[in-house]
Order: structure tokens, then C-alpha cells, then sequence
């Protein structure tokens, strides 16, 4: 049983599944970032997607305490979540907003992205005050103005409108993770021919995810987007093989042993009775299962016990999981999934490769089923 701490409702858990998150591991990321930019470039802490399955709240305000000055979201929805928890900091939603959410953004102080003329058209009739951000299609082909045409007749409609104020100017990079700068630098290219059409400079340009600006000092501008590596992990293993500052991962995914026996030789495991014991065998079980993130696919990954590596057998239930013993142990033994055990460690790399996935994926199925506890 464990006592949810930090948190303004306390929560008692029974069953012993959990993602511990190390805010000071986030901090530290963040500080090391700060140590590697110019004084006057700003740290925009992406918490998207409950903070990429950390929890939003709690690492919004870590990261704000760090170093981080402003937030940014996919959603309303995530919007509203970080002002109705009191956190005042400038707070921009990165994808597209409905004019329906126009007079709340207004009301809370939430800067939206304007990224093409048919939004900027959507919201005619609104009074304001309102501020966007101007997004810029470089190359990506999400959202965002592509011909300087469209850009300048957008540029032209804000500024006829008082309400209508311009506090940033940004674009998103596709291939800022891969090791071929080619695409890269065309966007760079297309980001700054289209920058120039701006009669001002905006408040805040900023290019760099987190890719980016672990590669690419050129691309600091006034703000970076600090969202993958923030939580301490690479966005693809060729940044992390040439990383500026080392990133601390801040997940771990753990539970404990709720059952053990030794199997005969021959007797089988899990649905399907797909695993059979080539011996008498330990076989333990594990209160989570795909309900919980922990995909069917993932049946040949390990779990640490011990400090050792103990495999999955059978097929992962939808809330349990069998794993093989080399010998007994204790029920309420813990059991790592992801983070580290005395030599060992898995990572969400590890999970990511098991599954043909990138980590980013990992971190986002993770359910919300599984309590978060942190830890500073
Ligand atoms: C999610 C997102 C980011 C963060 O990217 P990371 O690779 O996680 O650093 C930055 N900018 C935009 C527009 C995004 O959607």
C-alpha cells in the first residue's frame, strides 16, 4: 500500500504497480539545457500528452521551477488543464484550435497557433484580445503557411486586427533526428525566406525540438521546445550517441511478485498454453498487463528481479503477466519493467526497439491506469 504523496487529494493504492517519475531527473535536464544556451534563449517545456505520460501538473511546475519559462500543449483540453491547476506561465497550443475555444483561450491567457488563412478567417468575428503564435510550414506538411502569398495576406489580415496580436513565430522539423541533414536544412532555408516576410520581428522565433537543439546551436533563436529529452530520452540513438550534456531518464515502471510456484516439466502458462515448462521452473506473477500498457507484443521482453534479467512466459493478460525464475523468491519482491536494478537497466529504448517503435510511442501508452509517484 502506498500513499500518493505531493498531491493535493492523498490516494491510497493497493495494487503494487507504479510509474515513478524523478522530477529531479527532469529538472536536471532542464538545467543542463539552460547551461548550453544563450542567456536570452527561452526553454518552452512541452507537456503534451500528460507531459508524454509523466503527468502534466506535476511536471509543468518542476519544470518551471528549473529554468523552464513557458509551456506548451497539443490541446485545449491540455490547456485548460495546466491554468485550472493555477500555473500562469505563457502557455501555447501547438496544434489546431477550434474558433469555439477562442473566447476561454482569451479569458486564460492561452496563445494559440495561427497556421493558415482559413483559421485566420474562422476567427473573424472574434473581439479578442487573442495571441498567436504564426505557424510555418517549412516542410513538414502539418499545419502551418506554406507560400509566402498565403503568409503575407495572413500577416496583413492579423495586423488589421487590434485584437489580433502576433507574439511568436515558429515551424517544426522533421528529420532533425536523423543523421542526413539534407531535408533539415531546406526547412531551415524555407523557415528564414519566410520569416523575412514578417514586417516586425515576433517576440519569440523558435525552431528546435529537442533533436535539434541537441545537434544545433544555430537553431536557439529566442525559445527552444524541449519535449522527448526533457524526460531524459534521446530522440533517436543517433542523437544520443553525439549528445551535448548526458539526459537522465525520469520513468521507472515497477511492481511486485504477487505469486510464485514451481511448475512441472510439461505444464504450460497463460492463455493459449503457449509457454510450456522445459523443466520444473519458478514461474512468478506480475500484477500488470496490457491494460496497463504492457503490450501482448512485448512477450519476449525482460523484467528485472533481483538485479537479474527474469523473461516473460506466456501471453501478457490484459491485467497480469507471468515471468520465469531461475529460483524462488519472496512475495512482494519488486519488480522493475523500465528503470534500473542494482547493474542492470531497461530502458524505454529497449521497449521501443522490442516493439519497432520510438520511445516517444513507449512513454504515451503507458495507461493511465498506473498511478504516477513522484520523487525529487
Ligand atoms: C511535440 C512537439 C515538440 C516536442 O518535440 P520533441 O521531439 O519531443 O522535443 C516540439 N514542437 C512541436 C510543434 C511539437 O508538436
Amino acid at each position: 500500500m502506498l500513499k500518493k504523496e505531493g498531491s493535493l487529494m492523498s490516494q491510497t493504492y493497493y495494487r503494487p504497480t507504479f510509474i515513478r517519475i524523478n522530477l529531479s531527473a527532469i529538472q536536471t535536464n532542464i538545467q543542463h539545457l539552460k547551461q548550453t544556451l544563450p542567456k536570452h534563449t527561452k526553454i518552452i517545456a512541452v507537456v503534451k500528452a500528460n507531459a508524454y505520460g509523466h503527468g502534466d501538473i506535476e511536471v509543468a511546475n518542476a519544470a518551471l521551477s528549473a529554468g523552464a519559462t513557458q509551456l506548451a500543449v497539443a490541446t485545449p483540453e491540455e490547456a485548460l488543464r495546466i491554468r485550472d491547476a493555477g500555473i500562469t506561465a505563457e502557455l501555447l497550443v501547438l496544434g489546431a484550435v477550434p474558433a469555439s475555444f477562442l473566447s476561454k483561450a482569451s479569458e486564460k491567457n492561452i496563445t494559440l497557433t495561427a497556421y493558415s488563412l482559413e483559421w485566420l478567417h474562422s476567427i473573424r468575428h472574434f473581439t479578442g484580445p487573442l495571441k498567436v503564435h504564426v505557424k510555418i510550414d517549412s516542410g513538414m506538411g502539418r499545419i502551418g503557411f506554406v507560400e509566402e502569398g498565403e503568409l503575407t495576406e495572413a500577416l496583413a489580415f492579423i495586423q488589421q486586427r487590434s485584437w489580433l496580436q502576433i507574439t511568436g513565430a515558429f515551424t517544426h522539423f522533421s528529420t532533425a533526428d536523423e543523421e542526413n541533414t539534407e531535408h533539415y536544412n531546406k526547412q531551415v532555408k524555407t523557415f528564414e525566406r519566410l520569416l523575412s516576410l514578417f514586417k516586425f520581428k515576433p517576440d519569440i522565433v523558435h525552431t528546435a525540438n529537442s533533436a535539434a537543439l541537441l545537434r544545433d546551436p544555430n537553431q536557439f533563436w529566442d525559445a527552444v521546445r524541449f519535449g522527448i529529452s526533457m524526460y531524459g530520452i534521446a530522440p533517436s540513438s543517433f542523437i544520443g550517441e553525439n549528445l551535448p550534456f548526458p539526459l537522465k531518464q525520469a520513468l521507472a515502471l515497477e511492481t511486485e511478485v504477487v505469486h510464485v510456484k514451481k511448475i512441472k516439466k510439461g505444464a504450460s502458462v497463460g492463455y493459449g498454453a503457449m509457454y510450456t515448462a522445459v523443466e520444473d521452473e519458478w514461474i512468478a506473477t506480475l500484477p500488470i498487463g496490457y491494460a496497463d500498457g504492457l503490450l501482448r507484443k512485448l512477450h519476449n521482453q525482460s523484467v528485472l528481479v533481483n538485479g537479474k534479467r527474469a523473461k516473460i512466459v506466456g501471453k501478457i493478460c490484459m491485467d497480469q503477466c507471468m515471468i520465469r525464475l531461475e529460483e524462488q523468491v519472496p512475495l512482494g519482491e519488486k519488480a522493475v519493467l523500465i528503470g534500473k536494478q542494482a547493474a542492470e537497466e531497461i530502458t524505454i529504448e529497449e521497449w521501443a526497439d522490442a516493439l519497432q517503435t520510438i520511445p516517444y510511442e513507449i512513454c504515451c501508452m503507458l495507461s493511465n491506469r498506473i498511478p504516477r509517484i513522484y520523487s525529487k
